[in-house]
């Protein structure tokens, strides 16, 4: 018997809303940030568990700055658009996204159980992505009919936000395509809602008859506490693949420590770190820009006090390239 609405679901329902909510749980008084008040289409959103790992009192909090909004995001900087990564040219059926050789992306759900500040999907347009179950039938036709697709990326949003039922309907039937080797699954929700990871999913995945990669996005150390480590240590015994990807944010992990610590603790959780991205320039995140030319200091720094392996690759997307490009 699964209860009608499942404790993570409950966990989500409960997550911080309002800022001055959020800001009064930190001790933190909101008239001495420049916080952004009027921001209908991408609203604050945080999980009670993922604000507990701030630090009270601290404005420059470096998870707190990923999600609080900033009138830092109204100014325009050339060269941010709404679509920075071509993703809207690439839509090939719906809700699938075939930019690359040998793998689409499918845009599983719209939502996600965060709101990152500096993420490139909050000008797209998530509700024409929600997938019916007509669109969906369109969307596996799509891959089903070509045998050179052999990993299906589930990405959003936050796929990890369907319900059980929706999202091993979708697993069955991907797994069922005999050309598709690999699952993987772009999600956040194993560090910001880890009640999510429950042993009904691991169950589910472990015994599928196809490779699942779960690749988690963390951006800085203290995102990883240790009921995070817990999971994913066990998913990991479980023959799950597990690789984080992160971007790289001003104020945030743009110094060599941040991102050498969170190296460390990610491989202690059975994480390899797979990505680091330049930021997309998207509309509204253009505070969040590193350089590119102190991310690749940044790296060579990294490279000579970290074993190569914990070393995350530097990539950027450009629109209209077959993969994403390399900067070191
Ligand atoms: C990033 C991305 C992928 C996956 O790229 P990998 O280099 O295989 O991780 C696939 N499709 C789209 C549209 C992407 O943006
Ligand atoms: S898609 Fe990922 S980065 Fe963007 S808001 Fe959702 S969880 Fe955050």
């Amino acid at each position: 018997m699964t209860p009608k609405t499942a404790r993570w679901q409950r966990s989500l329902a409960d997550a911080f809303d309002s800022v001055d909510a959020l800001l009064t749980y930190l001790e933190l008084t909101p008239d001495e940030l420049p916080i952004l008040r009027d921001y209908p289409a991408f609203p604050l959103k945080v999980p009670r568990g993922f604000a507990a790992r701030m630090e009270p009192g601290n404005p420059n909090d470096p998870l707190l700055r990923q999600v609080l909004p900033l009138g830092a995001e109204l100014h325009a900087y050339p060269g941010y658009s709404r679509d920075p990564v071509g993703d809207l040219h690439a839509i090939a059926a719906p809700g699938v996204i075939h930019k690359y050789a040998g793998r689409v992306l499918l845009v599983a759900t719209g939502g996600c159980a965060v709101h990152c500040r500096y993420c490139f999907r909050r000008n797209f347009p998530y509700a024409e992505q929600q997938l019916s179950r007509s669109k969906l039938a369109l969307a596996l036709d799509y891959i089903a009919e070509r045998p050179d697709i052999h990993e299906v990326i589930l990405s959003g949003g936050d796929p990890l936000l369907l319900s059980d039922d929706k999202l091993f309907n979708l697993l069955t039937a991907l797994a069922g395509i005999g050309h598709i080797r690999r699952i993987r699954i772009h999600s956040r929700i194993p560090i910001v809602l880890p009640e999510r990871m429950t042993d009904t999913l691991l169950d589910y995945l472990s015994g599928l008859a196809v490779s699942i990669v779960l690749v988690v996005h963390a951006n800085h150390a203290n995102e990883l506490s240790s009921d995070v480590g817990a999971i994913l240590n066990r998913w990991r015994r479980r023959g799950i693949t597990l690789l984080n990807q992160s971007v790289l944010l001003a104020g945030i992990n743009d110094n060599v420590d941040a991102l050498c610590n969170l190296s460390e603790k990610l491989f202690g959780f059975g994480i390899l770190p797979y990505y680091l991205h330049l930021l997309d320039k998207a509309a509204g995140v253009g505070h969040f820009e590193v350089a590119e030319d102190t991310a690749k200091q940044l790296l060579q720094r990294m490279q000579r006090t970290l074993p190569g392996y914990l070393v995350p690759k530097l990539v950027k997307e450009c629109a209209g390239e077959p993969n994403k490009t390399s900067i070191l």
